[in-house]
């Protein structure tokens, strides 16, 4: 079952008849464990409305025995390892991760729902932060300070202890690498909790971590709801630091919770990413190239570019050349290769972006392309939706406002450079964002006046491993990936000797 955005087809042979659904356990202390009473709850694919897995339904007394796991694996030999033990260890996980790539990837598709082409993609890439962080273990040192006072003043950078990592479902192997990563090359430990829609590979990363060499306790992973078993764990007093990736006001009720023990926090939230189009670019490449930016992985994407801002000049032009270029975005079964756009991670999730396309209709945009579940054979038992261009969008409308986290973009005419820029800043967020013209002076001052933490000039990349990633303003707090990640996971201890 696939289809391009313009021509549903039928072809419900592709769906695979429901596997019996499989027990799944939290890995607490380097063992496979249920929550203490014994409560599970059902995890769903999305494209076809099966179970597929039953999970512990972990509450706070687990949260508290994962706790007491990562303290204690920190006060043990961990704490004894060199920096270039923990960076080879790494690796061990980096190659496991690419050994089990396929594993991995068929897990997230059927899971989340996305295509799998792009699950694979995914998988690698999680292997590729791993393998980042093995070499960067060794290489985040402190320095020494000419101080006015005459001695020898040094830093050291320090793992901080327990980490809590709460990851959300859009990439839920992703985000879990980029906070593993960092956090064990640093020399800390962890307890990562899934989004319980999407547990199914942060446990198997769970399980490949031991594989990998790392000590019981090193890496935890529980299972369980974001306002008990996450809460508990945000506001531990034996958790050092949090990590976030997820929903601004889940961020804003973290910052909160971690207040209590005046946690370090990290956050990564929501964007509303500006995809700003002048007269001279290459508008063809940016349009054969920019439905991806918005539509991959169903529009769930912190990065999305949701917001087309475009010159009044080649306004017209670019409407139709990307209108062409999203009905050629297939849509279909998450497990077939052809598929480029799958089911949205649940029902709940698509009824959600429904009703911000009949806000858009009602705040008075103009409905292009999409703004419905496509038709045929096979996609009614999924949270499938075509991808959704509305025009003719102000900035004050709540589709060109807020992150709708679905197949939907917005696209707005400016006259001047001073308005792209003051459109592009006129979102509570400031995440990502993509620039487009031939003239490099426009582009640098472009680039210099979005308020934003990554941004991208003639491309739609927002993520590479090697370089930082994170908000302003809404958007979040701290840089994840990239040397610029180990700051977050690392306290800096100040010693002044003196010589006198
Ligand atoms: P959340 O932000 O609620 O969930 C992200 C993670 O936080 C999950 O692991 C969740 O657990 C956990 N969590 C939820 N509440 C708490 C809490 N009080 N304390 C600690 N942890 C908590 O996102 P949702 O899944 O509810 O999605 C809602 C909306 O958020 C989406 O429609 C989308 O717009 C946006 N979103 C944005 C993301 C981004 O990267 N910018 C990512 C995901 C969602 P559990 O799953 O068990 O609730």
């Amino acid at each position: 079952m696939t289809t391009n955005a313009q021509t549903a087809t039928t072809g419900a042979e592709a769906t695979p008849a429901p596997a019996a659904a499989r027990d799944v356990k939290m890995i607490i202390g380097g063992e496979q464990v249920d929550a203490l009473d014994g409560q599970t709850f059902e995890v769903l694919d999305p494209a076809h409305g099966h179970v597929i897995a039953r999970v512990p339904l972990g509450g706070r007394v687990d949260v508290d025995r994962a706790v007491a796991a990562a303290q204690k694996a920190f006060e043990g030999p961990w704490s004894t390892w060199s920096a270039a033990k923990r960076g080879r260890t790494l690796q061990k996980y980096a190659d496991l991760v690419k050994r089990n790539q396929e594993e991995l990837a068929q897990l997230e598709s059927q899971n989340v729902g996305k295509p799998i082409k792009s699950a694979r993609g995914e998988a690698f890439a999680v292997s590729l932060v791993f393998e980042y962080y093995a070499g960067a273990a060794n290489k985040h040192f402190g320095e020494t300070i000419p101080t006015s006072k005459a001695g020898f003043d040094f830093t050291l950078r320090e793992p901080i202890g327990v980490c809590g990592l709460i990851v959300p479902w859009n990439f839920p192997m992703n985000m879990a690498s980029w906070k593993l990563g960092p956090a064990l090359a640093a020399g800390n430990t962890c307890v990562l909790k899934p989004a319980s829609a999407t547990p199914l590979t942060a446990i198997r990363l769970g399980e490949l971590a031991l594989e990998a060499g790392f000590p019981p306790g090193v890496v935890n992973v529980i299972t369980g709801p974001g306002g008990s078993a996450g809460a508990a764990l945000a506001a531990h007093p034996g958790v050092g630091k949090i990590a976030f990736t997820g929903e601004t006001t889940t961020g804003q009720e973290i910052m909160r919770l971690a207040s209590g023990t005046v946690k370090n926090v990290s956050l990564e939230l929501g964007g509303k990413s500006p995809n700003i189009v002048f007269a001279d670019a290459d508008l063809e490449r940016m349009a054969a190239e920019s439905p991806y930016a918005v539509f991959d992985n169903a529009g769930q994407d912190c990065c999305a570019r949701s917001r087309i801002l475009v010159e009044r000049s080649v306004h017209e032009r670019v409407v139709e050349l990307f209108a062409e270029a999203t009905r050629k975005v297939v849509v279909g079964d998450p497990l077939d290769e052809k598929t480029q756009v799958g089911s949205l991670v649940s029902q709940k999730q698509r009824e959600r972006v429904l009703d911000y396309i009949r806000v858009g209709r009602e705040e008075g945009a103009d409905l292009v392309e999409g703004g419905r579940p496509p038709e045929g054979h096979g996609y009614e038992s999924g949270a499938y939706l075509l991808p959704t261009i509305f025009d003719h969008c102000r900035a004050d409308m709540r589709i060109a406002r807020e992150e709708i986290f679905g197949p939907v973009v917005a696209i707005i005419p400016f006259d001047s450079e001073d308005e792209a820029v003051r459109l592009a800043n006129s979102t509570p967020y400031g995440l990502s964002g993509s620039i487009w013209t031939r003239d490099v002076g426009r582009a640098i001052r472009v680039a210099k006046g979005v308020k934003s933490g990554t941004l991208s000039i003639n491309s739609n990349a927002s993520v590479h491993t090697e370089a930082p990633f994170g908000g302003y303003k809404m958007s979040g707090v701290g840089r994840e990936l990239g040397m610029h990640a180990l700051d977050l996971y690392t306290e800096t201890k100040n010693v002044f000797l003196d010589l006198t």
